[in-house]
């Protein structure tokens, strides 16, 4: 689904971010990178969806190689959390939750009946759907963020460090709607923590970065039995 084969990224100052990346991201999985403030996780997510273009090996997508994907194409096969989500403040919640789909022109009745049905999957209050983000908590706010990605119904999603803002309880609420609707919904997630619990809660697999390269890969289990 997503392939790295020896994949680097050195930024125009010369800094080597990440080098000999190599892993694949199967298809329905979450897939945790973990690892140290600086170690290169957040350059690695990028480069799946060309927000950083990778300057060695290559990566692919479905069996595409990114660079031959057109840049605003890619970006709408693939949805994207950050750690802290924008929702556009003059929007309501109903409306953010909307933006990719209206920006793939999917027509009226079909964006309504996603709305809708996010709003089951994800147990967020119908009443919400014509407030403003201001009007919401952080939770709720960052509920909404996960909604917006899973809106246009793209197989594969990039989530940086979605949850580590929020209060334990909410995160661990948020934690559990997210293994919950992958099962359902069958995603292809690439998931960046520095938080090992979640990475073990979270993670069909779990690949270990350190000084921009990749240390470890394994289950849950090989992780726990590697120490
Ligand atoms: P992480 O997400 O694990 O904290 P990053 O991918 O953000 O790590 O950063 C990896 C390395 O690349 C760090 O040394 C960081 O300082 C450097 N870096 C990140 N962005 C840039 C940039 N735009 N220009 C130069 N160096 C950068
Ligand atoms: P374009 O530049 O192609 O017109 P945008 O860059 O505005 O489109 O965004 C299109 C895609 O970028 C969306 O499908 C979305 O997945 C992704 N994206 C980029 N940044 C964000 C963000 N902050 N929140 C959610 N999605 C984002």
């Amino acid at each position: 689904m997503i392939e790295f084969k020896e994949v680097g990224k050195t930024y125009a100052d010369g800094t080597k971010a990440v080098q000999n990346l190599n892993f694949t991201v199967e298809e329905g999985e979450i897939f945790c990178l973990i690892g140290p403030s600086g170690c290169g996780k957040t350059t690695t997510m990028k480069m799946v969806n060309r927000l950083i273009d990778h300057t060695a090996g290559q990566i692919w997508i479905n069996g595409e190689p990114i660079m031959s994907i057109d840049e605003h194409e890619l970006r709408r096969k693939i949805g994207y959390v950050l750690q802290q989500i924008a929702l556009f403040p003059h929007m309501t919640i109903e409306e953010n939750v909307a933006v990719v789909p209206q920006l793939l022109k999917w027509d009226k009745k079909k964006v309504a009946k996603r709305v809708d049905t996010l709003f089951e999957l994800t147990g967020l209050n119908e009443n919400l759907k014509k407030k403003y983000p201001s009007e919401l908590s952080g939770g709720q706010q960052q509920r909404v963020g996960v909604m917006r990605a899973l809106a246009a119904e793209q197989d594969v999603i990039l989530m940086d460090e979605p949850f580590s803002a929020l209060d334990p309880i909410s995160r661990d609420q948020l934690q559990n709607d997210l293994i919950r609707l992958n099962g359902e919904l069958g995603k292809t997630i690439l998931f960046v923590t520095h938080d090992m619990n979640e990475a073990l809660k979270l993670g069909s697999r779990i690949c270990l970065m350190n000084e921009g390269e990749i240390v470890f890969i394994g289950t849950k289990e090989e992780v726990l039995a590697s120490d």
